[in-house]
């Protein structure tokens, strides 16, 4: 393995990556690196050797690392990169800020981005997927992100340069997201914070939020996320056509389609990655023979498989 940089933060050989996933699976990953601030993130990617693989993470919720884990660095922003600041409708987050105390502040502050408040994730990673809820995506109140790049450079990149659509972004390979600018129209504080309330409500009724899940686990077919708006229409709506192919509820070893919503895979407990992931062709290969449609991943699968075990020869 190749020797790593000298650091200031925290390097961490074999760190399983089960304990930093929301499903709760994902075998090790060969560094985790938790820069102590911009300069040591940007002196390890400039020394780091070209052939070592970077792999940003934000709180992974919207990920499934495989069993055998990550041939890379994981790049981990905690403290020092989570800071919140609100100047007139801009609001400026690192990060590793949890988006829904960026909502929050945000209303605070008389700024409405309540879109983020039920979104479990972090900054980078709501970038990243161009994250949103009830009509309103990152795109719609993006202007610039801080970005480190692979070679160690640090740029702001304009939102128009990201071409961000539905759970997707074109941020330049292996970058690390440090901070993000978003701008919201202003509203009362509390009609803000009421707001936001409702929203979380609406989403214990509806989706299994105590449970080990990563959100959505396939893109809808419409090419939208819900409004959550009564004149909503269900039809091209990935619940909806798991529903019509009979997959709600539907298990394998610890993994199941959620019966409370079944676009949610749950780990029930002793889920391996390999379960929730084969569950997950299982209902994309039952939901093409129903109705023709192909389901895409809206979860990010990484890491490699665990390898078969093979008996040695005897004798
Ligand atoms: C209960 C539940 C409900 C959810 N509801 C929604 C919803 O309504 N709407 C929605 O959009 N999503 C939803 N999600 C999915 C998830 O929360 C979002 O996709 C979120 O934006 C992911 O952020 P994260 O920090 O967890 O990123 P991770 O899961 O850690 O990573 C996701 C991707 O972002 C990249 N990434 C993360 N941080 C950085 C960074 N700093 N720099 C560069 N790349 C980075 C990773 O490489 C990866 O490709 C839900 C998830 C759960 C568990």
């Amino acid at each position: 393995m190749s020797t790593l940089p000298d650091v200031r933060g925290r390097l961490t050989p074999d760190k399983p990556l089960s304990e930093l996933t929301w499903l709760r699976v994902g075998g090790p990953a060969d560094w985790v690196f938790q820069p102590a601030d911009v300069a040591d993130l940007q002196g390890f990617l400039r020394d780091l050797p070209s052939d070592v693989t970077v792999f940003p993470m934000g709180v992974g919720s919207n990920l499934i690392v495989r069993d055998g884990g990550l041939r890379a660095v994981v790049i981990r922003l905690g403290r020092g990169f989570n800071g919140i600041s609100v100047e007139g409708s801009r609001v400026t987050a690192g990060a590793a800020a949890l988006d829904a105390h960026v909502a929050r502040k945000a209303a605070d502050a008389g700024v409405d981005l309540t879109f983020l408040r039920t979104i479990p994730g972090a900054v980078g990673g709501a970038v990243t997927m161009n994250a949103g809820c009830y009509g309103s995506y990152v795109a719609d109140h993006l202007i610039e992100v801080r970005v480190v790049l692979r070679s160690g450079a640090l740029v702001t990149l304009p939102a128009s340069e990201l071409e961000l659509s539905y759970r997707s972004s074109s941020l330049p390979a292996e970058a690390v997201v440090i901070e993000a600018v978003f701008d919201g129209h202003n509203g009362d504080p509390a009609t803000l914070h009421a707001r936001m309330e409702d929203q979380l409500a609406k989403r214990d009724a509806t989706q299994p939020t105590k449970d080990r899940t990563a959100g959505s686990t396939f893109r809808n077919p419409a090419g939208f996320s819900s409004t959550g708006e009564a004149d909503d229409v269900h039809d091209l709506k990935a619940w909806k056509v798991i529903d019509d192919a009979g997959m709600r509820g539907a298990t394998r070893g610890g993994a199941q389609m959620s019966p409370k919503h079944s676009n949610f895979l749950v780990n029930t407990g002793t889920a391996t990655a390999a379960d929730l992931e084969g569950l997950g062709e299982e209902v994309r290969k039952r939901v093409f023979e129903h109705s023709g449609i192909e389901l895409q991943w809206e979860i990010k699968r990484v890491g490699e498989p665990l390898a078969e075990t093979t008996q040695p020869d005897v004798g």
